[in-house]
C-alpha cells in the first residue's frame, strides 16, 4: 500500500488489500510503482508507445471519485497484460466484491464483438438489464441501438458495457467504492477488445473512466487519449429520452467518431 493511503484506517487498508487480492490475486500486494513498472514492461512488448498514450486533451483533476480510486494499482493510461474476455468473466465469477451483489438479480458483464472498433460504456445496469443480464436493453438501450444503426453498424458489431456490472438499487449513481471495486474488470475488457474508440455515455461513466470530476457538457465531442485508444464523451441515451433536443449533440459527437474510423480504414 502506498503513502497515499496513509490517511486510511487500518480496517480500510485491510479491506483495500483484500479487494486487491480478490481482483488481481496474491501478486497484487506490491507497490503501485512496482506494478506500474511491470505493466509498462508488458505493454512495451506489445509496442504501445508512451507518447501515444498521453492525453491530447488534459484530463481534469482527480476529485469526485476520491482516494479509493487513487489507491488502485492500475495506471489509467496503461493497457494491462494479455488475457481473454472469457478469462476476465471467469475471474469475475459470481462476484461479491462490493455490496451491489446483495441487490442485483444478474451480473451484466457486457456483450458484443470482441474485436469491436467502437465500445460504448454506460454507468451501470438498470432494471431491465438486471433482469436480462444484458447491457442497454431497456428504453435507453433501444435508443442506443438506433444511434448505432444510424452510424451504419449493428448492435453485434460494437461492444457494450458499464462501469459497474450490477444494478445500483433504484438506479442510484454508483458509489465511489463500488466503482473502484468493479472498474478494473472494465479496464481489462477495454484492454482486450482494444477498440478504436470508447464512447463514454453520460457524466458518471465519463467521470469514472477518467477518475475526475469532468463535466460531460464541457467534455463531449472531443477525443481524449485513453488506455491506448480514444475516449469520446457524449450524453447518455436516458438523458436524450428526457431531453430530445440533445440528440443533435450526440449525433455531432458520433460523426466525429465516424470520421476517425474512416481515417483509420483509409
Ligand atoms: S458491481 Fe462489480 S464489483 Fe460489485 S458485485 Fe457487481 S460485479 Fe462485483
Amino acid at each position: 500500500m502506498t503513502e497515499k493511503n496513509a490517511h486510511l484506517s487500518q480496517q480500510q487498508k485491510e479491506q483495500m488489500k483484500e479487494h486487491l487480492k480478490r481482483t488481481y490475486g496474491e501478486d497484487a500486494i506490491v507497490s503501485k510503482r512496482a506494478l506500474t513498472r511491470r505493466i509498462a514492461g508488458a505493454s512495451k512488448a506489445r509496442q504501445f508507445s508512451s507518447t501515444a498514450l498521453r492525453p491530447t486533451v488534459a484530463a481534469p483533476p482527480l476529485a469526485s471519485v476520491g482516494n479509493a480510486v487513487d489507491a488502485l494499482p492500475i495506471d489509467l493510461k496503461q493497457p494491462a497484460l494479455n488475457e481473454t474476455l472469457q478469462e476476465i468473466k471467469k475471474d469475475l465469477g459470481d462476484c461479491t466484491r462490493c455490496k451491489l451483489c446483495k441487490t442485483r438479480t444478474n451480473i451484466v458483464f457486457g456483450e458484443g464483438n470482441e474485436k469491436a472498433k467502437i465500445m460504448f460504456v454506460g454507468e451501470g445496469p438498470g432494471e431491465t438489464e438486471d433482469l436480462n443480464a444484458r447491457p442497454f436493453v431497456g428504453r435507453a438501450g433501444q435508443l442506443l441501438d438506433k444511434i448505432i444503426e444510424a452510424m451504419g453498424y449493428k448492435r453485434e458489431d460494437v461492444y457494450i458495457a458499464n462501469v459497474v456490472k450490477c444494478r445500483p438499487p433504484g438506479n442510484r449513481v454508483p458509489e465511489p467504492q463500488e466503482v473502484a471495486t468493479c472498474e478494473p474488470f472494465l479496464f481489462r475488457q477495454i484492454d482486450v477488445i482494444k477498440p478504436s474508440v470508447v464512447v463514454a455515455l453520460g457524466g458518471t461513466a465519463l467521470q469514472s473512466l477518467l477518475h475526475s470530476d469532468a463535466k460531460i457538457s464541457k467534455m463531449r465531442g472531443k477525443f481524449v487519449d485513453y488506455r491506448g485508444t480514444k475516449l469520446m464523451p457524449t450524453y447518455h441515451p436516458a438523458f436524450l429520452l428526457r431531453n430530445p433536443s440533445a440528440k443533435k449533440d450526440v449525433w455531432d459527437d458520433m460523426k466525429v467518431v465516424l470520421e476517425l474510423l474512416k481515417k483509420e480504414s483509409a
